[in-house]
């Protein structure tokens, strides 16, 4: 398949020795108290990046423990917004000035192209810093409207011990989009990273000592779900689980979670369609399409993986991203040149592959792309950019997120017939409209079920607007001013300020 545009090894330099990462308990650096620890090897580069201690229940409990004493004995929970505002903005200076270096090992770990990593890290600096002016903003309200003899406060209190699981495809953005507002709140935290891209958070939590948190209040415990995360989401301690992740992991979190009835943040999976229609301009939204799904080589909650456009221009659009998708630069994630990097492991890569197959097998025609690629001078996992045609929506590639730079087009004739089809699956994440026809956009806005709609565009982010999705695609918003009140709880003050007493009895 010499017909994308390829770009072989660079020849960057990659590190030596790899990556030591280490839990963060208590102010400690540690390893495990079994010396067990476990391997990353790139999937871009095949060299070992990272070899982290891997957390066994004798550190995810010492985690917690060092949580719930930070959180209780109040020195955080009970400090000023302003002094909070201080800390986090602290961090995020030092995730500017490391950006390079965590850009770096986030590509080595994750395959994705360095111009997006570096993009996600100052997109990160960016919501502690919103996070740091929520943290002087996040207070109560009182009520002086109860009669003349009584006054309510409403007071806004951190949760506690706020338990925080992130997946792999954006490590640094992710945690970017918890751990600050769960310290604004006044939270403390535990935190346990993908153990596929564990080092950027490590990172992350060097950064945070420096910038003067005090120890305890910010935890890390490297590892897999089982025992790390499964002790997270059912310890009597956590008051709370912020996840994202995939639909399956949110729903045993759920289950997790209900023994001792902590509150669930859930960020899940989506299969995200654009509805075009006719009068849309064709250019700019295949520009958009081929950006929504070979963005982080389509890994990512948000991707645009169904397009569900109107007969009369399916064709002509279909030619369009063709041509994106042969020109969009695709190969060495550690060449500024490249857009599309490689895929997470072999096994993710044979289930992007097995979805294609299927929908062949199943009569969907692969308009360009559908295999694997090699790339001269890598020893990588790479998918080509593929688009696949005549997709019905009974088939698994209609419905499934399949997570890799595969999109899916399906056709409609009337506007209700497309929101139906937008609306067909158990995910409710993002959804977008092309039309120049405001009205149309509108009930489509209005219509659609999901978390977030662009009208006209796509997967543009801002700090300042809540992110999240409906259906099986998640329960509560990340971001925006929601992003702080997800850590905090409502504490309701009656207070009786009138002389004399109440009488209930004695009349
Ligand atoms: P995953 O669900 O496999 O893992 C996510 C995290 O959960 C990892 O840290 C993992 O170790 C941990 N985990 C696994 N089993 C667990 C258990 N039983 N208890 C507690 N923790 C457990 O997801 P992934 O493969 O890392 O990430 C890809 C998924 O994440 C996709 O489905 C994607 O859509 C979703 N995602 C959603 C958003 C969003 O904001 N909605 C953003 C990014 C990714």
């Amino acid at each position: 398949m010499t017909e994308f545009t390829l770009i072989p090894a660079s020849g960057a330099a990659v590190p030596a020795e790899p990556f030591t990462g280490r839990h963060l308990i208590d102010g400690l650096w540690k390893d495990s108290a079994d010396g067990a620890t476990f391997d990353r090897v790139s999937p871009s580069h095949g060299v070992l990046v990272s070899r982290s201690a891997k957390g066994g229940e004798a550190e995810v409990l010492a985690a917690i423990a060092a949580a719930r004493r930070a959180f209780d004995a109040g020195d955080w929970s009970f400090s000023s917004g302003k002094s909070r505002s201080e800390i986090l903005n602290r961090v995020a200076d030092l995730i500017d000035r490391d950006r390079e270096r965590i850009a770096r090992i986030e590509v080595l770990e994750s395959g994705k192209p360095i111009a997006q990593a570096r993009g996600e890290i100052e997109g990160a600096a960016d919501i502690w810093r919103y996070a740091a002016a929520l943290a002087r903003m996040a207070h109560g309200d009182s009520h002086n409207n109860l009669g003349p003899d009584m006054l309510g406060l409403v007071l806004k209190e951190p949760i506690g011990v706020a338990a925080i699981i992130t997946p792999w495809n954006f490590p640094f953005l992710i945690v970017s989009q918890k751990l600050p507002f769960a310290l604004a709140a006044g939270c403390t935290a535990v935190v346990k990273p993908s153990e596929m891209t564990p080092s950027t958070t490590v990172i992350l939590f060097e950064l945070l000592e420096e910038a003067g948190l005090p120890a305890g209040v910010a935890n890390l415990v490297l590892g897999y779900g089982d025992p790390v995360g499964a002790v997270m989401t059912t310890h009597p301690d956590v008051d709370m689980v912020s996840f994202t992740g995939s639909t399956g992991v949110g729903k045993r979190i759920v289950a997790a979670a209900s023994g001792t009835l902590k509150k669930v943040s859930l960020e899940l999976g989506g299969k995200n369609p654009q509805v075009i229609f006719p009068d849309a301009d064709l250019d700019a939204a295949a520009d958009a399409i081929a950006f929504g799904i070979y963005f982080n080589a389509g890994e990512c909650c948000n991707s645009g993986s169904r397009i569900i456009v109107h007969e009369d221009v399916a064709e002509a659009l279909t030619d369009r991203i063709a041509v994106l998708s042969r020109k969009v630069p695709f190969g060495d994630p550690l060449s500024d040149a490249t857009q599309v990097g490689a895929i997470i492991s072999d096994e993710h890569l044979g289930k992007i592959d097995g979805y294609v197959r299927e929908a062949q097998a199943a009569g969907a025609k692969v308009v360009i792309g559908g295999g694997v690629l090699a790339v001269p001078g890598l020893d990588g996992r790479f998918y080509a950019p593929t688009v696949v045609a005549g997709v019905t929506p009974d088939m698994a590639i209609a419905r499934e997120e399949v997570f890799g730079p595969v999109l899916s087009v399906l056709t409609f004739k009337t506007e209700d017939e497309a929101i139906e089809l937008a609306n067909n699956a158990a995910y409710g994440l993002s959804a977008g409209v092309w039309s120049l026809d405001v009205h149309t956009c509108l009930n489509f806005a209005r219509k659609v079920r999901a978390g977030t709609v662009w009208t006209n565009t796509w997967m543009d982010g801002f700090a300042e607007l809540p992110f999240g999705g409906v259906k099986e695609s998640g329960l509560g918003r990340e971001l925006g001013r929601f992003g702080i009140e997800e850590y905090l709880e409502l504490k309701t003050v009656q207070m009786r300020v009138a002389r004399g007493r109440n009488n209930w009895v004695a009349g």
